[in-house]
Order: C-alpha cells, then sequence, then structure tokens
C-alpha cells in the first residue's frame, strides 16, 4: 500500500461527500472528510430539509382556511417567525450532530478547516497538510446574484432562513425551483409576496402544460407573478428597499431574495495546483466514474453542475465508493429521475415533457386531467389539481407523468418505479385505484387527449 496518511480524502461534508465517505471506510479505506462550514452540506442546512420544514409551517396558514368549510370556528391564528426560525435552528442543529456521530462511528477520520488542494495526492486544512492516494471533490455549490445596483441588499437562499424579523413585503426575483418554493413558503406564512421572472414563463426545463398550470394556480394563491420583469436596482429606503424594476414600475420590500441559480463552489481550492478542467459554467468537467482530468482526483455532486438534486448526489457517492473502494462496478441510472417542487400544491415530476417525448418518440399519446381535489368541494377554495401523461405510441410506454396538486411528490416518487420497471399506460389502464385519492386518477384517465 502506498505510503500517504489516508486512502481517500473527501473536500466537503454534505449529501454526497459524507455517502462517500461512509462507504468508502466501510470498505475498509482510511478516510478523512473536510469541512469548513457546516456538517451535512446544503441540504441539511439551508436546503432540503429547512425549506421543507417551512413548507410545512406555510401549509398551515391555508388549513385554518380551509377548515372553515369543514365545521371548525376559531379566531385568526397568528403567526410568529421566531418561534418557527429558532424551531428549525435546534432541528439542524440536532440533524448536524448526527452526521457528525455518523462519520465518526464509521471511522471517517473528521478535520474542520476549508481544505485547499496543494497537488495530486495532497490536501491542506490551515496550516496543516494530509497525503491521500485519492482526492474527492463534494463542494457543492454556491448561491450566484447577478451584479446590479443595489445588488449587495439582496439576500440568498441562504439568509432567508435566518431573517431577524418576518418581512412583510417579500421580493422574490427567479423562475426556478427556489423562488417557486420560497413564493409558496412566504405567501402562505402571510407575508405579501411578488415573484418576478424575466421570461414569459417560468419553471423552464418543466412540461409546458405544468408551468402553465403552475403559474395559474400559484397567481390565484395569492402571489403576485409577474412575467418579463426584472429588478433595475435596489435602494434602501427608512428600514426597507425600493426596488425599481425593468418595466418603469416600482415596489416597497422588506427583503429581496434573490433565486437565480447557483454555482460550483470553487472558492479557495487550489485548482490551480492541479490540472482539472473546469467548464464554460465553472463547474468540475468529470467522466461517468466521477473522473476529473486529474488522474487522482474525482469529483461529484452540485460542483459538476449536473442534476442538482440530494437523491442525485447521494447515488454518485454510492457508486463512486463501491467503484474506487469496493471493486464493484456500478454507474450510476439517470434514466426517469422524479423531482418535485414543494410550492402549494406541489409539483411532481417524472420522465419527459412533450416536447422532449415527441422529439424522442416521435408519435406519442397524450392523457390530461384538471379537477378540483374531493377536498376543496367543502374548504371552497378553488384549487384545482392537474395531471398529465405521456405515452409513446409505438410501444405504449408512458415516459412521462406531470402534476401539479397535493402531495404530487409523495406520488410521483411510486410512479417513478412503475416507469423505470417499463410500465405501459395499459399496465396503468388495469390497475386498480384506491378511492377517494387525488392519485387514482392516474389510472382512471381513459381518452386520449385531443386538440380540440
Ligand atoms: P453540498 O450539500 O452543497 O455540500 C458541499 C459541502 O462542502 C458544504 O457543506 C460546504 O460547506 C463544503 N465545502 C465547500 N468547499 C469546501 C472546502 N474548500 N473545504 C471544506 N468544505 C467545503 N435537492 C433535493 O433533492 N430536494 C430538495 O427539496 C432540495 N431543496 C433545496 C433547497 C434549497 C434552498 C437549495 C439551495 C438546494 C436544494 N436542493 C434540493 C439541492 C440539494 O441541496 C443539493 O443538490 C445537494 O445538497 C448537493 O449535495 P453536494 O454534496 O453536491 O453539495
Ligand atoms: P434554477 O436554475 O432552478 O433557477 C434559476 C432561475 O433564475 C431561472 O428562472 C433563471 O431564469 C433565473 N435567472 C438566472 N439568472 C438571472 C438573472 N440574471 N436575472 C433574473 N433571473 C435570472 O436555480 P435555483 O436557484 O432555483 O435552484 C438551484 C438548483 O437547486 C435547482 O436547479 C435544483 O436542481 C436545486 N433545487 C432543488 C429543489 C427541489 O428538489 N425541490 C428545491 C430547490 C433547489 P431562466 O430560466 O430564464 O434562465
Amino acid at each position: 500500500m502506498d505510503n500517504f496518511d489516508y486512502d481517500l480524502f473527501v473536500i466537503g461534508a454534505g449529501s454526497g461527500g459524507v455517502r462517500a465517505a461512509r462507504m468508502a471506510a466501510g470498505f475498509g479505506a482510511r478516510v478523512a472528510i473536510a469541512e469548513d462550514r457546516y456538517m451535512g452540506g446544503t441540504c441539511v442546512n439551508v436546503g432540503c430539509v429547512p425549506k421543507k420544514l417551512y413548507v410545512y409551517a406555510a401549509q398551515y396558514g391555508k388549513g385554518f382556511q380551509d377548515a372553515q368549510g369543514f365545521g371548525w370556528e376559531s379566531t385568526q391564528p397568528r403567526f410568529d417567525w421566531a418561534t418557527l426560525r429558532d424551531n428549525k435552528k435546534a432541528e439542524i442543529s440536532r440533524l448536524n450532530s448526527i452526521y457528525r456521530n455518523l462519520l465518526e462511528g464509521a471511522n471517517v477520520q473528521l478535520i474542520d478547516g476549508r481544505a485547499s488542494i496543494v497537488d495530486s495526492h495532497t490536501v491542506a486544512v490551515g496550516e496543516k497538510h494530509y497525503t491521500t492516494g485519492k482526492i474527492l471533490i463534494a463542494t457543492g455549490g454556491w448561491p450566484h446574484i447577478p451584479d446590479f445596483e443595489g445588488s449587495e441588499y439582496a439576500v440568498s437562499s441562504n439568509e432567508i432562513f435566518d431573517l431577524a424579523s418576518f418581512p412583510q413585503h417579500l421580493v422574490i426575483v427567479g423562475g426556478g425551483y427556489i423562488a417557486v418554493e420560497f413564493a409558496g413558503i412566504f405567501n402562505g406564512l402571510g407575508a405579501k409576496t411578488t415573484q418576478l421572472y424575466r421570461g414569459p414563463l417560468f419553471l423552464r426545463g418543466f412540461d409546458t402544460d405544468i408551468r402553465a398550470h403552475a403559474a395559474q394556480e400559484i397567481s390565484k394563491s395569492g402571489v403576485d407573478l409577474r412575467f418579463e420583469v426584472n429588478v433595475q436596482s435596489i435602494i434602501p429606503d427608512s428600514g426597507s428597499f425600493k426596488v425599481r424594476l425593468t418595466d418603469g414600475s416600482e415596489l416597497q420590500a422588506d427583503a429581496v431574495l434573490y433565486a437565480t441559480g447557483r454555482k460550483a463552489n470553487l472558492d479557495g481550492l487550489g485548482l490551480e495546483n492541479v490540472n482539472i478542467r473546469v467548464s464554460q459554467q465553472g463547474a468540475i468537467e468529470i467522466d461517468h466514474e466521477f473522473c476529473t482530468s486529474e488522474p487522482t482526483i474525482f469529483a461529484l455532486g452540485d460542483v459538476t453542475g449536473g442534476i442538482e438534486l440530494t437523491p442525485v448526489a447521494l447515488a454518485q457517492g454510492m457508486a463512486f465508493a463501491r467503484r474506487n473502494f469496493g471493486s464493484l462496478d456500478q454507474q450510476v441510472d439517470y434514466d426517469f429521475i422524479p423531482t418535485a417542487v414543494f410550492c402549494q400544491p406541489a409539483i411532481g415530476t417524472v420522465g419527459f415533457t412533450e416536447e422532449e417525448a415527441r422529439a424522442r418518440f416521435g408519435e406519442i399519446r397524450l392523457f390530461k386531467s384538471s379537477f378540483r381535489p374531493m377536498k376543496h368541494t367543502l374548504s371552497g377554495s378553488d384549487e384545482k389539481a392537474f395531471i398529465k401523461i405521456i405515452v409513446a405510441a409505438d410501444t405504449d410506454r408512458v415516459v412521462g407523468v406531470h402534476m401539479m396538486g397535493p402531495d404530487a411528490g409523495e406520488i410521483l416518487q411510486g410512479i417513478a418505479i412503475a416507469m423505470r420497471a417499463g410500465a405501459t399506460k395499459a399496465l396503468f389502464d388495469t390497475t386498480i385505484g384506491i378511492h377517494p385519492t387525488t392519485a387514482e386518477e392516474l389510472v382512471t384517465m381513459r381518452e386520449p387527449w385531443t386538440e380540440s
């Protein structure tokens, strides 16, 4: 064995890094992991976990309103931001300790501090140098805020969870996952929420029908959703901000959240000391085995600019460890990755959009249904669910399912398994539904949709 301090040095204890480190150690490798900010990375600290807790908080607001049609009477409930924020903080601290214990329990050496690559076998953390057989870069991403007059007053998703006081009026810029999710959260918590998107229709990359349905439902829910507009400047104005827009209008806001994408986190990583290719977008280039252009250095997760989702980083971490330390030739299968946008109601999607399916399979059959979920027959809410199934005509295989409705994320996880198993529309049709649910619509859509 080579005379290195470690077999593997992982930089970044987020979703991908922790999983790779634990599994490699499980295969008997001597592993160290460096983390300079928070155990568990983005997902645990400023991503999926606190976001979902805030989504739950936001849903209560509407729940109280909906309950009245079911006979519940109450005085108007009051929301306390500090309680949510501080309870969230306590839960995240608990998770941080769990991650630390998991790594220590797996015999992974934890090194607190920012790591920098010195050469292809050496990593520095502070004054200390560590030698290693392999280096894994799993440093994730960082919010990107464009430069404009007053951009220093904008906050990112890193700060929004812990604002000192609740923003009575929040302006959100962007039309991707984060912007849409936080519009739902703050609108649900009672803030006047304005979401601005620079193009004609937000959620680029999602199926067009879902994007249109989401625009309709999100506007109905109370978010002031505006397209074809951007921010020109943010100017402090007696304790709040004057936000000038490109259409000449002006908004007064207590906070401005920029959710305009994330960039690979390469700051101070020492890439100049090795031969690692970085893409035009600033992400580390890798092949399907996570190899960079430097033979002993690997990378995975958000830092590689692929699909920025925790389960993808986890799958990559496992495949990396199995291949490099378990002698198992396992590759990540990127087909039919399901995903959800946790707006209200949620969007769940798996497989191809209509446009992609047409390009790939030629003839397709579409099934669409827009309906009022049973709960809203009494709640008084005019919220509508939407489901779309896309079928490749020659094989009858279901190649896309897109949904906006209650618990869409929960529902689509199961659908993703069926689709990966190659389920046909005929199989959906012969599956017996669970009644009464929103999900049963997935097995009762008989008539193909035709343009009227
Ligand atoms: P990260 O989890 O970002 O971990 C990287 C770690 O490296 C960090 O802890 C960082 O501090 C550390 N680090 C960086 N540089 C150094 C260095 N030089 N030395 C030492 N340590 C370093 N995904 C989902 O699947 N579902 C969701 O609901 C979801 N919600 C999200 C909500 C928000 C607001 C955000 C921002 C993201 C969300 N994501 C979600 C995406 C998900 O969080 C990421 O895809 C995932 O965390 C990527 O994991 P990673 O291991 O690549 O990087
Ligand atoms: P996205 O890439 O999803 O969206 C960025 C948005 O910002 C797009 O609408 C983009 O517009 C817009 N934008 C970019 N630059 C500018 C600009 N200069 N001015 C105005 N608008 C701009 O990034 P997010 O930050 O929302 O999220 C990052 C990633 O994190 C996601 O892609 C996702 O992978 C992951 N994530 C996953 C979640 C989940 O699984 N539920 C939740 C949150 C994040 P345009 O479309 O025109 O380019």
